[in-house]
């Protein structure tokens, strides 16, 4: 078991790390195959034993750690298994005709030992589908689970080296100290998923050896709605992007902007799909989550003192339960300060509503804030879905659906801006993990590059006009 949590032995799993990597022994595509095959193997015959630990950590459910843990991370194997030698080829590049003869080609090359920081929300798919990129690409990598999920991060660090090249892939358990620890290494890489404000202690170590990073974020990510002809479908799909996992979900929903007429049917086909989907009691229901821990349990609590809360609003600090809550936010510019919850993500089960004139009021407030990862637009008209497109920016945007874009293995998921830079899945993994190494051969024998060499004669001087244009 690779679980380590001083100094030396952190020190000793990243030089294990570098010397795997540089023995050569992560290169070849079958090493990367079967690391592959391994971790998928890792995930099918511990189903049971994961999802346990998802329930005890999060009292997240079988089914959903089934579709939204285990299940997204071995679609990211199978399809990168599929394509791997399409996505690694060299690749011929045609040069121009004055530097004939001459061949050009592009090969993809590993970084080297990666560092892979994961976040407690999806504690199993933002530590492991990271893993299948690092790996197809042909790297050694540092685990980092967050110690908010100890029982996945310590169920991980059992399997992983008992599946996988326990030289090359190593489980660093721990917290800020073991982290911060951790940052003092040269990696070639690091990938670090979590909050803007740990972003920037991450980037900041990391220029320290000029480690390129790539940042998944969060922020708030808002939905507009003004399809009434779909109210009650609409409903559904926010009520299951924005309350799965209890709301802590990084592309969940954080809140609906919509017009004052509007709010009231909203709220109300709101309740309904609260009601429908979760039943009277979501305490009782096995499919709703917990949140975290009490940090962030008081956190979503205080952000509740004097909301106007519509639905839900129950809550239970030993259990860590907070309902499904629906509270109406004021008008922004209304003589009000701004609530506490229109400013920071919120990042558990608490939906504001939020009342906008128009959709050019609703693209004006989400422009004046930070670019989202995630926007939504539920709506009917061409006309307005085109207008938050191409007036707005985000890491990626739902029509008609939360969550879908996150998910796609052949779509970049990523953030801009506050919400991230850089992004992964499917061949995009294999792209962040990689470098695109230029390779260029002039052959002596026609040796052309005489001609760009000097004495510059007025032979050479005529050329030169004529083939530089
Ligand atoms: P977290 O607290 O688990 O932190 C993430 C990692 O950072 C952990 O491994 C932790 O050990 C490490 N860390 C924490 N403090 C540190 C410090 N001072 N120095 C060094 N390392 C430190 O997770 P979190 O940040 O609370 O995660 C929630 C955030 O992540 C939200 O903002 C959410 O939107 C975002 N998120 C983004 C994505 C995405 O894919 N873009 C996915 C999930 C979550």
């Amino acid at each position: 078991m690779t679980d380590i949590a001083s100094g030396t032995t952190i020190a000793a799993a990243v030089a294990a790390a570098r010397d795997h990597f540089d023995s050569g022994a992560t290169r070849p595509l079958a090493w990367r195959r079967h690391q592959l095959e391994q971790l998928a193997r890792l995930l099918r015959e511990n189903g049971p034993l994961i999802e346990r630990s998802l329930w005890q950590d999060l009292h997240k459910s079988a089914t959903e750690t089934q579709l939204a843990e285990t299940g997204v991370v071995r679609g990211e194997i199978t399809h990168t298994l599929r394509n791997l030698n399409r996505w690694t080829k060299p690749r011929r590049v045609a040069l121009p005709l004055s530097l004939q003869p001459a061949s050009g080609r592009l090969v993809r090359e590993p970084l080297g030992v990666v560092l892979i920081i994961a976040p407690w929300n999806y504690p199993v798919q933002l530590l492991l589908a990271p893993l299948v990129g690092a790996l197809a690409a042909g790297n050694s990598v540092i685990l980092k689970p967050s110690e908010l999920t100890p029982t996945v991060s310590s169920t991980l660090a059992e399997l992983v080296p008992r599946y996988l090249d326990a030289q090359a892939v190593h489980v660093v358990e721990g917290g800020v100290a073991e982290t911060t620890e951790l940052l003092t290494h040269r990696f070639d890489h690091i990938f670090y998923t979590g909050n803007g404000a740990v972003a920037r202690v991450i980037s900041r170590a990391a220029a320290e050896h000029l480690t390129p990073v790539t940042l998944e974020l969060g922020g708030k990510s808002p939905a507009w709605f003004d399809d009434d002809a779909h109210l009650d479908q609409v409903a559904r799909r926010i009520v299951w992007g924005k309350f799965m996992n209890a709301g802590q979900t990084c592309v969940a929903p954080d809140y609906i902007l919509t017009t004052p007429d509007r709010v009231e049917p909203l709220t109300a086909a709101l309740g309904r799909a609260i009601t429908d989907m979760l039943g009277d009691d979501p305490a009782q229901n096995p499919d709703y989550g917990r949140i975290v821990n009490d940090r962030h349990y008081a956190r979503l609590a205080a952000l509740l003192d004097g909301a106007d809360i519509v639905t839900g609003g129950q809550r239970d600090a030993s259990s860590r339960y907070l309902a499904p809550t629906i509270v109406h936010a004021p008008a922004p510019g209304a003589n009000q300060t701004e609530p506490d919850y229109m400013r920071e993500e919120i990042f558990g089960p608490i939906l504001p509503i939020v009342p906008v004139n128009d959709v050019d009021a609703a693209i004006e407030y989400t422009t004046a804030r930070d670019k989202p990862l995630a926007l939504y637009v539920f709506s009917a008209s061409v006309t307005t879905r085109a207008a938050f497109i191409s007036r707005t920016s985000s890491g990626g945007v739902g029509l008609d659906t939360p969550m879908l874009q996150a998910g796609i293995p052949d779509l970049p998921f990523g953030g801009v801006g506050a919400s991230g830079m850089g992004a992964y899945h499917g061949q995009y993994s294999i792209d962040a993990f990689s470098h695109r190494k230029t390779i260029v051969r002039k052959p002596h024998m026609v040796d052309t590059l005489h001609f760009a060499q000097p004495p510059f004669t007025p032979a050479k001087r005529n050329i030169a006009a004529k083939t530089v244009k």
